[in-house]
């Protein structure tokens, strides 16, 4: 089958693979389409960081040489021994890790947080190739109405999802949200979606028309004196929660300096660089700092919900289908401009 394989830092090579054997307990999955996101671009620039390459990954066995590609929507099109035969065809997403089952925090429903955790397309072979390996149970069927190019924004929808229930707003709370890409457009629509007022806050203005169109009450771009009109709309309180999804160097910053005394911040980017930081700024106002990392499968099958009901609408986030010879040279390239223009570009194998 056609692959794109990561071998290390700025090689990716497209090449013809063995299709995955089944193990016990598992489906192969023809992959309709997988998205490219920030992460992959960031492990081919940098890494390999987050994908396994000096020790395999203890759950699966595996390290690099291995297919990238994590947001995945597929069609079931084989069983193992033919268990379970009325899958076939079935559309599904995946709940994209892998846990031990065993640790005290896959116990307590904490399984992002499992030491031995194997995500798809980092620990295991993901959605950039034909096919792909996965086990039954980690896997969430796509209701019908919901169709596969929707359904491949459920990863990041998922990690939307764990942000904002980390952030556990409240009916008259007024919520920043840091950064107006793909996981703060859908982290705006689910606030609104509970009737939290939202204020978007990013420096690309085409970013802050589609904030704007999916529900923000109110948008800022990062030019602008933020702190003072953060405290004229919320009445010199500053906001309830504040939500970095944007990993700029000064944006844990803004968050700190834009929310109430007693406030939350969520962290739901990965930082580029380590930031030097006041604590007296946390201590003095006892404001709460909260990582927000992945998901759980509870927030893939809200994702879905989510997706389905048209609660979180991504159409416009499409911004490419391509297929998966294009990936490096079409996908990638775009993908790091210095001016992005887009949101997600969607493989099609
Ligand atoms: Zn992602
Ligand atoms: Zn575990």
């Amino acid at each position: 089958m056609k692959a794109m394989v990561y071998y290390g830092n700025q090689d990716i090579r497209f090449e013809n693979i063995p299709e995955p054997k089944l193990k016990q307990s598992e489906l192969k999955i023809q992959v309709d389409y997988c998205g490219i996101c920030a992460t992959d671009i960031e492990e081919y620039i940098y890494g390999p960081n987050f994908i396994s390459h000096q020790e395999p990954n203890k759950l699966t066995g595996q390290k690099i040489p291995l297919v990238t590609g994590h947001e995945i929507t597929g069609t079931i099109v084989e069983t193992f021994n033919n268990q379970n035969p009325e899958m076939i065809g079935q559309k599904v997403v995946l709940f994209g890790t892998i846990t031990c089952e065993q640790c005290s925090y896959c116990k307590s429903g904490m399984t992002n947080q499992c030491p031995d955790m194997a995500t798809v397309g980092f620990c295991k072979n993901g959605g950039f190739a034909e096919y792909l390996s996965w086990p039954i149970k980690n896997t969430v069927t796509i209701p019908k109405n919901l169709n596969s190019k929707i359904a491949a924004f459920s990863e990041p929808t998922s990690v939307a999802h764990h942000a904002v229930m980390k952030s556990n707003p409240k009916p008259d709370d007024i919520v920043s949200v840091i950064g107006a890409g793909t996981i703060g457009i859908i982290i705006i629509q689910i606030l609104k979606s509970m009737n939290i007022k939202v204020i978007s806050i990013d420096k690309d203005k085409n970013k802050l028309n589609l904030a704007k169109k999916m529900g923000a009450d109110w948008i800022l771009g990062s030019d602008e004196e933020i702190s003072n009109k953060i405290d004229k709309i919320t009445n010199y309180k500053g906001c309830d929660i504040a939500i970095d999804c944007a990993g700029g160097s000064n944006t844990p910053k803004l968050c700190v300096e834009t929310v109430k005394t007693s406030g939350k911040v969520i962290l739901v980017a990965i930082y580029g660089a380590k930031l030097g930081f006041d604590f007296n700024s946390i201590v003095s106002r006892e404001i709460k700092i909260v990582g927000s990392l992945g998901y759980n499968k509870i927030d893939v099958e809200s994702a879905i919900e989510l997706l389905a009901s048209k609660s979180v609408k991504v159409e416009e986030m499409i911004s490419d289908i391509i297929q998966l010879e294009q990936m490096i040279d079409v996908g990638f390239k775009r993908m790091m401009k210095d001016e992005k223009d887009i949101y997600r570009i969607l493989v099609s194998p």
